[in-house]
C-alpha cells in the first residue's frame, strides 16, 4: 500500500526551426500523441540549428511566439525556450538530458520527426547516446521515403528497438515553401494557423 511506483510519463519531444511553424508540424505532433499516448508535447524551438548554419534564420523571439500562437489551442502542447537559452549549437543529446533531469527516471521521452530528419539521423551529434536516451518516431512525410535497412546497417539494434514509423495523412508543406510564398505575394491561408499568418504579416516577416 503507498509504495505503488508512480506510473511512466511518457513524453513528445517537437523540435524544429519552425522558421514559420505551420500545420504539418502541428499534425505530426497530434497524430504520434494519440498513436504512443504520449501524455504531453513538448514544441521546442531551435536556436542556432545545427544543419542550417549558413542560411538566415529570423530571430529566435518571433520563433518563440509563432510556436506559442500555433500550440495554445491544444492543451497536451506546450513550447519549451530550453533551447533559445543555452548558448552554442542547439545539440538534440543536451536537451534530452535537460529534460531527463526535469521530468525524472519515469518519464520516457520521444522525439517526433518527418521521415526527411529520419534519413539524416546519422549526421546527429553522438546519435548513438541520444538513442539510448530515447525514443524517435518518423512520420510520412512527402518526398521522403525511409531506408529501414539503411538505419539497421548504421544504427544495428538500436534502430530496431528506438526508431519507430508512423504513417500520418501526408501535407506536402514545408517553412521553405511558406517562405517563399510571402516573399512573393501568395497566399498561405490554412497552411499556417491563423494567428500565426496574422502575426508573419503584422511583424512583416519574410518579405
Ligand atoms: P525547412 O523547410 O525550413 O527545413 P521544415 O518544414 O522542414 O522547414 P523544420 O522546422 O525543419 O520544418 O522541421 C521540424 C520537424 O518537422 C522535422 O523533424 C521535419 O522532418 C518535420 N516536418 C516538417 N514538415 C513536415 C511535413 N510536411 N511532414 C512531416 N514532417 C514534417
Ligand atoms: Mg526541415
Amino acid at each position: 500500500m503507498g509504495d505503488k511506483l508512480p506510473s511512466i510519463r511518457r513524453i513528445g519531444i517537437m523540435g524544429g526551426t519552425f522558421d514559420p511553424i505551420h500545420i504539418a508540424h502541428l499534425a505530426i505532433a497530434e497524430q504520434v500523441r494519440e498513436a504512443f499516448g504520449l501524455d504531453l508535447v513538448l514544441f521546442i524551438p531551435a536556436a542556432n540549428p545545427p544543419h542550417k548554419q549558413g542560411r538566415k534564420v529570423v530571430p529566435a523571439y518571433h520563433r518563440l511566439m509563432m510556436t506559442q500562437l500555433a500550440a495554445y489551442s491544444n492543451p497536451c502542447f506546450h513550447v519549451s525556450k530550453q533551447e533559445l537559452e543555452r548558448t552554442g549549437p542547439s545539440y538534440s543529446l543536451l536537451t534530452v538530458r535537460e529534460l531527463q533531469e526535469r521530468y525524472g527516471a519515469n518519464a520516457e521521452l520521444y522525439f517526433i520527426t518527418g521521415s526527411d530528419t529520419i534519413n539524416e539521423l546519422h549526421t546527429w551529434y553522438h546519435i548513438e547516446e541520444l538513442l539510448k536516451s530515447c525514443h524517435f518516431v518518423g512520420t510520412t512525410r512527402p518526398g521522403a521515403p525511409v531506408d529501414k535497412e539503411a538505419l539497421v546497417k548504421c544504427f544495428g539494434r538500436l534502430a530496431e528497438e528506438k526508431i519507430h514509423f508512423l504513417a500520418v495523412p501526408e501535407l506536402e508543406i514545408s517553412s521553405t515553401d511558406i517562405r517563399e510564398r510571402v516573399r512573393s505575394g501568395k497566399s498561405i491561408k490554412y497552411l499556417v494557423p491563423a494567428a500565426v499568418e496574422a502575426y508573419i504579416i503584422k511583424e512583416g516577416l519574410y518579405q
